[in-house]
This record gives structure tokens, C-alpha cells and sequence, in this order.
């Protein structure tokens, strides 16, 4: 976040978390999709710590599952984001064709897939070689691993995808050996 821009917590949203006023975030005129999303930030800050608070709405393609991210920027799709209950909405059709793990947590689930891949993909400013050498090495594991349960079919996509769902199912699902394989190399690596 840029200087300047974080001095204000507390003063709007309600909230005592820090992320209550992101700026990009006052756009999202559904208090309870807010919340939960400053929730999920709060969730991530506590398990592995928040280092990418550039977070707005914009318009993405369709085909888009709710949100992408670029170098420094976490972008909601709007058309997504325009309630709790739609982006639940989305995310169910994700859970019930497969293609994502299920979590306890939609909402929160894509929040924090999000900020995993904002913290860390290769070449990326958060780029990090060992830490990426790791990660390839749990993936190969994972999908050798028959007996691994619970994973969608994008986890099995590409070694980011994976990470990006270990963080998800380690944070709202079932915890198992590659998610916390996933959950020490960000802690390790500080990610
Ligand atoms: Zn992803």
C-alpha cells in the first residue's frame, strides 16, 4: 500500500481491521460482501501476513472466475462482485463441477486465492527461486498422491493453481500434508 494511504483505519467501515479502508474496496456497496472480504484479509494476515493491499473492482472478462491479479493489484471482476450471495453463487457452480477444492468458506476461498498468488508467482516482484523450487517439489508429490482428498480439478492444472488452492483448503477446508507443505514454504520463505 502506498504511504499516505493507510492512515485513516478506522475511521470508516465500522471495523477495527486495518483493511477496513482500502480504497478500492469502498466501491463494493454490499456491506456484508465487504465485511467478508476484510475478513478474509484478516484471516490471511493472521496466518501468513498481508503484503499486497491494492485491491479494486474492475471489469473482467467473462470467462474469469471472479477475480485475477497482476503484479501489484488484486482485481475483482464487478460483475462478480456485486453480492455476497452472487459471488457464492459462483463459486458453488466451481465447487459442484470440481473444478475447485470445496472450503467452508466461498467467499473467503477466492479471497484467499488471490492474495496467495499475489504474494508469490513466479516472476513476479515476490518471486522467490527457492521457494519456487519447493513448491514444484510438493505439486509433483501431490499428484503422485492418489489418496490426496478433497482437491478440485484446478489445483491439478499447474503447480500456481495448487498453491493457490493449498492456501484455500489449508485456510477453509480440510487440511492435509501438501496444504500444510504449502502453508511451512510461505512461512519459511516469508511469502
Ligand atoms: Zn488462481
Amino acid at each position: 500500500m502506498a504511504k499516505g494511504s493507510g492512515g485513516t483505519r478506522g475511521a470508516a467501515g465500522g471495523g477495527k481491521s486495518r483493511f477496513a479502508n482500502i480504497p478500492g474496496l469502498q466501491a463494493i456497496q454490499d456491506t456484508k460482501l465487504r465485511n467478508e472480504i476484510i475478513s478474509a484479509l484478516d484471516d490471511y494476515e493472521k496466518e501468513f501476513g498481508v503484503r499486497l493491499e491494492n485491491i479494486s473492482l474492475a471489469k473482467l472478462k467473462d470467462n474469469v472466475g471472479g477475480e485475477t491479479y497482476y503484479k501489484d493489484k488484486i482485481l475483482l471482476n464487478s460483475k462478480v462482485f456485486t453480492t455476497s450471495d452472487n459471488v457464492k453463487a459462483v463459486m458453488k457452480s466451481a465447487y459442484d463441477t470440481g473444478l475447485l477444492n470445496k472450503t467452508n468458506s466461498p467467499l473467503k476461498h477466492i479471497m484467499v486465492h488471490e492474495l496467495a498468488h499475489a504474494t508469490w508467482t513466479p516472476g513476479y516482484k515476490s518471486s522467490n527461486k527457492s521457494a519456487q523450487k519447493e513448491v514444484l517439489s510438493a505439486y509433483r508429490k501431490f499428484l503422485k498422491d492418489s489418496s490426496a482428498k478433497g482437491w478440485g480439478a484446478y489445483s491439478k492444472s499447474k503447480y500456481t493453481e495448487f498453491f493457490a488452492e493449498a492456501v484455500a483448503k489449508h485456510m477453509y477446508g480440510t487440511k492435509d500434508k501438501h496444504t500444510q507443505a504449502v502453508a511451512d514454504i510461505i512461512k519459511k520463505y516469508k511469502l
